[in-house]
C-alpha cells in the first residue's frame, strides 16, 4: 500500500507527462489523419491529454508491424528463457513505475488513487512475473503412437493478436491480454477503451525498454467503431480478445464472420448474484464483502456482486448492515487517500447508472444512496445505492449497471436461491456465504458461473482462470488456460 498523502499524489500528479501518441513499431506516432480526441479527467472534467485518434490506416500500419516481427521471428522464435527474462523485467518496470501508472489510472477513469496503487498496478506486476515465469515450464506431448513413428504435438503462437479492452481497469486488463499472448510468442496490437488509453501507452513503452523488440506490442488508442472495428475486420488479424459489453462482443463475432474468421475470445458482461444463507456464521464479514463486491470501483466491475440474494429471516438484518457501510462509502475525490469511491468514468456512464437508479425508486425500496452528486463542485460521482424488495424480474436486478447500485432479493430455501441466482442471460461469478460445507459444495456445483467464491467474493488469482458462461462470453483469462486462446497445436508427425 502507497503511504503517499493526498498533497503528494496532487504534486506527482502535476508533474506527468501524458503521452498522447500512438505507439507502432517501437515508435509514438500521430494518427495518419492528424485526429485526436480528448482523454478526460472525469472527477474535474478537465482535458488531460488530446490522443492520437487512430482510424483504419493506423491499424493497417500496426498490424503489419507485428506481422513483421513476427515473421521475423525476434520475438516469437526465441527461447523462452529469453521470453522469460523480457516479461520479468517488464514486471519490475511496473513495480518502478507504480506512481505514475496508479495516476494515470486515476486520473484517467476516476478510480481512488489508492487503490490503482495497492491493487491494479501491482496486479498487472503481478500477471507479466506469472507469465514469464510460466512460459518456460510448458512442455509439449509426444502422442502415444507404434514404433516407427515419433509423433510430437506442440504449441505454437497464433500470430498477430488483437486486443480491445475496457476503462474499468485499464491497465489490468490490457495485462489479462498482452501477458500471456506476448509469453507465448504472438506479436499483439491492443486497443485501449477511448475513456483510457494512458497507462497503455505507458505499458507500451516500458514493454520496450524491458526488451521486446520494436512491433512486437503496438498501442492504437481511437474509437470502438473505427479503430476497434477496423482490427476485429482486418484479414491479417490472427486472433482478437475482448472485454467490454455483451453487446459489442457479439459485434466482434460478426466481424469475424465477415473477414477471415479470426478467433475471437471474449469476457463480456455480468449480474453476478452473492448469496447469503441464514446458516452463515459471520454476518458482519459477509456485509462488508457484499459492500465490496458492489461498491469497489465505483461498482464498475464486470464481476460486481451486483444482485444480493438473502435467505428471508435474516435479511432485514444484514440490509440493516449494508446500508452502515454505505454511509461510510461515500465518493470523494480520487487523489484522496481517504477517500472511499471514486468518479465514475464519465458523464454518460453515470447518466447510464441514473437512469437504472430513477427507474429502481418506482419498483423497488430505495434504502441507500440514490444520488448523482459532485466532489468540489465538479465530476459526476454516484451514492453507493442499495434497493431492497426487488424482484427478480426488475431490470436492476437483471440488466448490468455498471455501477455502485446493489439490488436485494429474498429467498426461502435453496432450490429458490439457485433458481433466482441462475435466471440470468450471464454467468461470470457468483458467490456464497455459508457454514456448511456440504451447502457449499451442493450450490457451487448448480450455480452457472465461471467462478464460484465461497465465504468471500469475487476471489480471482493469476493462477485462476477468470471467465463466463452463458452471454458473460468465452474463453479464460489468467491461469495457464488463457494460453489456449493464444497458441495453436501444431502435430509433426516424423516416420523413422
Ligand atoms: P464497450 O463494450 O462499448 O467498450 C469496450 C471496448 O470495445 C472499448 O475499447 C471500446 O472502444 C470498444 N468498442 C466499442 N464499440 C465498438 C465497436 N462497434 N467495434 C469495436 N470495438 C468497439 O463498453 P462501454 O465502454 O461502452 O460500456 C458500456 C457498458 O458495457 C457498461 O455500462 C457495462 O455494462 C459494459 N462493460 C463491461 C465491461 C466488462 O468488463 N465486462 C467493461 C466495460 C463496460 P471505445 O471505448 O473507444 O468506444
Amino acid at each position: 500500500m502507497s503511504e503517499l498523502s493526498h498533497k503528494d499524489w496532487i504534486g506527482k500528479a502535476s508533474a506527468i507527462r501524458f503521452r498522447d501518441k500512438a505507439f507502432i513499431d517501437g515508435k509514438m506516432v500521430a494518427a495518419r489523419s492528424g485526429r485526436t480526441f480528448a482523454s478526460v479527467n472525469p472527477a474535474t472534467g478537465e482535458v488531460l491529454a488530446e490522443v492520437a485518434s487512430c482510424g483504419e490506416e493506423d491499424i493497417d500500419l500496426a498490424v503489419a508491424a507485428a506481422r513483421r516481427s513476427f515473421n521475423t521471428g525476434v520475438w516469437s522464435r526465441t527461447s523462452s528463457a529469453h521470453r522469460k527474462e523480457v516479461l520479468l523485467r517488464l514486471a519490475q518496470l511496473l513495480r518502478e513505475n507504480l506512481h505514475e501508472l496508479a495516476l494515470l489510472e486515476s486520473l484517467d477513469m476516476g478510480k481512488l488513487v489508492r487503490d490503482a496503487a495497492a491493487v491494479d498496478v501491482p496486479g498487472s506486476a503481478a500477471i507479466f512475473q506469472w507469465y514469464g515465469e510460466a512460459i518456460d515450464k510448458i512442455y509439449g506431448e509426444v502422442a502415444p503412437t507404434g514404433e516407427g513413428d515419433l509423433v510430437l504435438v506442440r504449441r505454437e503462437p497464433l500470430g498477430v493478436v488483437g486486443a480491445v479492452v475496457p476503462w474499468n481497469f485499464p491497465l489490468d486488463m490490457a495485462t489479462w491480454k498482452c501477458a500471456p499472448a506476448l509469453a507465448a510468442g504472438n506479436s499483439v496490437v491492443l486497443k485501449p477503451a477511448e475513456q483510457s488509453p494512458l497507462s497503455a501507452l505507458l505499458l507500451a513503452e516500458l514493454a520496450m525498454e524491458a526488451g521486446l523488440p520494436a512491433g512486437v506490442l503496438n498501442v492504437v488508442p481511437g474509437l470502438g467503431e473505427t479503430a476497434g472495428q477496423a482490427l476485429g475486420r482486418h484479414m491479417d488479424v490472427d486472433c482478437l480478445a475482448f472485454t467490454g459489453s455483451t453487446a459489442v462482443g457479439k459485434m466482434f463475432l460478426q466481424y469475424s464472420g465477415q473477414s477471415n474468421m479470426k478467433q475471437v475470445w471474449l469476457e463480456t458482461g455480468g449480474k453476478s448474484p452473492n448469496l447469503i444463507f441464514a446458516d452463515c456464521g459471520d454476518l458482519d464479514a459477509a456485509a462488508d464483502m457484499a459492500a465490496f463486491g458492489i461498491f469497489f470501483n465505483q461498482g464498475e466491475v464486470c464481476s460486481a456482486n451486483s444482485r444480493l440474494l438473502v435467505q428471508r429471516g435474516i435479511k432485514d438484518a444484514l440490509v440493516e448492515k449494508l446500508v452502515q457501510r454505505a454511509a461510510v462509502t461515500q465518493p470523494g475525490d480520487p487523489l484522496d487517500p481517504a477517500s472511499k469511491m471514486g468518479a465514475m468514468v464519465d458523464s454518460r456512464q453515470a447518466a447510464n447508472v441514473m437512469r437504472f437508479v430513477e427507474a429502481g425508486k418506482k419498483t423497488a425500496r430505495l434504502v441507500a444512496g440514490g444520488d448523482l452528486v459532485t466532489v468540489n463542485g465538479r465530476g459526476s460521482f454516484v451514492q453507493p445505492t442499495i434497493f431492497d424488495d426487488v424482484a427478480p424480474a426488475d431490470p436492476i436486478a437483471r440488466d448490468e449497471i455498471f455501477g455502485p447500485v446493489l439490488s436485494v432479493i429474498a429467498f426461502d430455501d435453496e432450490a429458490d436461491a439457485i433458481r433466482i441466482a441462475n435466471d440470468s442471460p450471464y454467468g461470470l461469478a457468483a458467490s456464497l456465504w455459508t457454514d456448511s460445507l456440504s451447502r457449499a459444495h451442493r450450490i457451487a456445483g448448480r450455480l452457472h458461473a465461471g467462478t464460484v467464491s465461497v465465504n468471500t467474493v469475487d476471489a480471482l488469482s493469476p493462477m485462476t482462470p477468470f471467465g463466463g458462461f452463458k452471454q458473460s462470453g468465452f474463453g479464460r483469462d489468467l491461469s495457464l488456460h488463457a494460453l489456449d486462446k493464444y497458441t495453436a497445436l501444431k502435430t509433426t508427425w516424423i516416420k523413422y
